[in-house]
C-alpha cells in the first residue's frame, strides 16, 4: 500500500501561485523554457557529479530531454536524466522553502497592473511555478541520482497543497505531466511546441527531441570561432542565458592561450536592473572548465563591481573537483578574474572612442558600477578611471568629457585639473566658484555626484596633473589675477578693517574671514575649511556633525 503525504506550500508560494493562476500572461509560453532549462541544470548538475563524486545510479543513460505531446489527452510531458530529486529535495524545492526572490517577484507582478509579464520569473529563482499558467494539474515522477534512492510522485493543482508519494522504481531523473487548461490545449500541439523550443532553447547544451525528433543543435558556442558566429547567434545565446528578452548592449568574445587559455563571452545588457528597484543584481556569469560548467552565477570570477555582467567563461586550467570554499582563494581563479576584467576594461575604453554614442548610452545606465569600482577596487582603479564621463564648463549639456579629454586640451601652463561639485548645471553655473575660472579660461570639470568627489580625492592625480576641487579653500590663483584688477584692490589696512568687521558680525558663524584672491565679480564666497563642498554634504547625510 502506498501512503500519500499532503503538504502545504509555504505561504509566499501559495500568493506566487495564485498570482500565476489567475492572472491574463502577455507569453505564456515561456513556461517551456523555464522547465527545460531546470532539465538542463539538473543534467549539468549530474554531470558535475558524476566527473567529481561517487558512482552515480544508472551511469550509462545518456544525457538528453525528451518532450512528447498528446493531443487526445492534453498533455505535456518533459522527461530529462538529470540529477533527480530525493523526497526531501522535492519538499524543499518545491513547495516548502521558498527562494529569496520569490517575494520580491510578487511585489514586482502585483505592481503590474492587469496583464501581467512573467518573463522574469525564472531571473527571480521560481521558474518552476511557470508550469500553473498552463497547466491545471502537474505531476512530476523523480528518482535521485543516489545508488540508495527511491522513486517519488509529486503531485499538485497549484492550489494551497500538494502530496507526495512514493513511486515505482524508475530510470535516474525527472519527468514532469502537465495536464493543460482549456485555454492552454495548444501546448499539446507538436508544431507548438517545436516553434517554442526554437525561440527559447536553441542554445540548451542537450539535446532535446519532441515526439522523437531532435530539434535543436548542441552548442557550446563561446568555444567557436568568432567569424563563424552571426550577430543572430550571439543574440540568440545572449538571451537565452541572461533570460532576456532584448538584445545586448555591447558584447565581448575573446579568447587567449597566454598567460591563461581562457574562452570568455561577455554581454552587458540594455537596461540595468537596480535603476528599476529590482534590489541588487547577482553576478551572471557562469564559470565553465571544457564545457562542463563549474559554477553558475559565479560571485568569484569577477569582481562585484562587474555584476551586471551576463556570460560565459571557459578555463581549461581549471580542477573540476574545484570547491566554492577553495574557490575564493584560488591563485587561478583570482588569475583569471584579473586577466578578463583588465580585458573588458579595455574593451570598454576602446568602444567610448569607436562607439561614442553607444558608450554613452552605457555610461547612463551602467556609470554607478564603473564609479563603484573606481572607489573601491584598487587593482583597476587607474583603469576605471579612464572610463570615467563629465560634462564642464564648456561641453553642452549632456555632452561628455574623460579626463584625457580635458587634459588634451589644457593650457599649456596648467598643471592641475579642475573639478567642482553641485546638484546640477546650473547650480553650479550661478555660484560663484567658476568666476576666476572663466575669466582665466580654464575648463572646469563638473561633477553631479558625491562619489565622484571621492574617487578624484582618492586618486589625487590623473597622468601627472592635480585634481583640484574648485571650491577648496587653500586654493590659490593670485598669480594669475590679472593686474588692472589689483590696482582697484583695497589697502592693507582697510582689508583688514573689513574681514574685522565681518568677523566680529557673523561671530561663530565663520571659523576666519580673509581677502579673497579669486573672485573677479562676486563681492564674497563661502568656502570650507574641511575640504570640498561635496565632502561635506556627504558627511551631512552620514549624519555626522561639522
Ligand atoms: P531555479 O531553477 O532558479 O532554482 P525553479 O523554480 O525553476 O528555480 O526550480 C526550483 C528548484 O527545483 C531547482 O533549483 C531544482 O533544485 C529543483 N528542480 C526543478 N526542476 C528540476 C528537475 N527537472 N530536476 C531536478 N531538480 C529540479
Ligand atoms: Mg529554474
Amino acid at each position: 500500500s502506498t501512503v500519500v503525504e499532503t503538504k502545504e506550500f509555504q505561504t509566499e508560494i501559495r500568493q506566487l501561485l495564485d498570482i500565476v493562476i489567475h492572472s491574463l500572461y502577455t507569453e505564456r509560453e515561456i513556461f517551456l523554457r523555464e522547465l527545460i532549462s531546470n532539465a538542463a541544470d539538473a543534467m549539468e548538475k549530474l554531470r558535475y557529479t558524476q566527473l567529481t563524486g561517487p558512482e552515480v545510479k544508472d551511469k550509462d543513460l545518456a544525457l538528453e530531454i525528451l518532450i512528447d505531446t498528446d493531443d487526445n489527452a492534453h498533455t505535456l510531458t518533459i522527461t530529462d536524466t538529470g540529477i533527480g530529486m530525493s523526497k526531501e529535495e522535492l519538499v524543499e524545492n518545491l513547495g516548502t522553502i521558498a527562494h529569496s526572490g520569490s517575494k520580491e517577484f510578487i511585489k514586482h507582478l502585483t505592481a503590474k497592473g492587469d496583464q501581467k509579464d512573467l518573463n522574469l520569473i525564472g531571473q527571480f529563482g521560481v521558474g518552476f511555478y511557470s508550469a500553473f499558467m498552463v497547466a491545471d494539474q502537474v505531476t512530476i515522477y523523480t528518482r535521485s541520482y543516489q545508488q540508495e534512492g527511491q522513486s517519488f510522485v509529486w503531485e499538485s493543482d497549484g492550489v494551497g497543497s500538494y502530496t507526495i508519494t512514493e513511486g515505482e522504481d524508475h530510470n535516474r531523473g525527472t519527468k514532469m505531466v502537465l495536464h493543460l487548461k482549456e485555454d492552454a490545449y495548444d501546448f499539446a500541439k507538436e508544431e507548438t511546441i517545436q516553434r517554442v523550443i526554437k525561440q527559447y532553447s536553441s542554445f540548451v547544451p542537450y539535446p532535446i527531441t519532441v515526439n522523437g525528433q531532435k530539434v535543436n543543435t548542441v552548442d557550446a558556442l563561446w568555444t567557436k570561432n568568432k567569424n563563424e558566429i552571426t550577430d543572430d547567434e550571439y543574440n540568440e545565446f545572449y538571451k537565452f542565458i541572461a533570460n532576456a528578452h532584448d538584445e545586448p548592449l555591447f558584447r565581448l568574445h575573446f579568447s587567449s592561450d597566454a598567460p591563461l587559455n581562457i574562452n570568455t563571452l561577455l554581454f552587458v545588457p540594455k537596461e540595468n536592473l537596480e535603476l528599476f528597484g529590482f534590489g541588487r543584481t547577482e553576478p551572471g556569469v557562469n564559470l565553465y572548465c571544457k564545457k562542463v560548467l563549474i559554477q553558475e552565477k559565479s560571485s568569484v570570477i569577477l569582481p562585484e563591481w562587474l555584476r551586471f555582467l551576463r556570460g560565459v567563461m571557459d578555463s581549461e586550467e581549471l580542477p573540476l573537483n574545484i570547491s566554492r570554499e577553495t574557490m575564493q582563494d584560488s591563485a587561478l581563479i583570482s588569475k583569471l578574474n584579473k586577466v578578463v576584467t583588465g580585458r573588458f576594461l579595455k574593451f570598454l575604453e576602446g568602444q567610448a572612442t569607436s562607439e561614442p554614442e553607444k558608450y554613452k548610452e552605457f555610461w547612463e545606465k551602467f556609470n554607478l558600477f564603473i564609479k563603484e569600482g573606481a572607489a573601491n577596487d584598487f587593482t583597476h582603479q587607474k583603469e576605471l578611471v579612464k572610463l570615467l564621463q563629465f560634462e564642464s564648463s564648456i561641453t553642452q549639456s549632456g555632452e561628455l568629457i574623460s579626463l584625457a579629454d580635458y587634459v588634451g586640451r589644457m593650457k599649456e601652463d596648467q598643471s592641475t585639473i579642475y573639478y567642482v561639485n553641485g546638484p546640477s548645471r546650473e547650480a553650479i553655473e550661478s555660484g560663484p566658484y567658476l568666476e576666476i575660472f572663466r575669466d582665466k579660461g580654464l575648463e572646469v570639470i563638473y561633477t553631479y555626484a558625491a562619489i565622484d568627489d571621492y574617487i578624484f580625492g582618492a586618486i589625487g592625480e590623473y597622468e601627472g596633473k592635480k585634481l583640484v576641487s574648485a571650491d577648496q579653500a587653500d586654493l590659490d590663483l593670485s598669480n594669475s589675477v590679472p593686474k588692472d584688477r589689483s590696482e582697484q584692490a583695497l589697502s592693507e589696512e582697510e582689508v583688514q578693517v573689513l574681514t574685522g568687521w565681518l568677523k566680529e558680525i557673523l561671530g561663530s558663524k565663520v571659523t576666519e574671514v580673509r581677502e579673497s584672491k579669486r573672485l573677479v565679480d562676486s563681492p564674497a564666497l563661502v568656502l570650507s575649511p574641511y575640504g570640498t563642498n561635496s565632502m561635506q554634504r556627504m558627511m551631512q547625510l552620514m549624519n555626522k556633525d561639522l
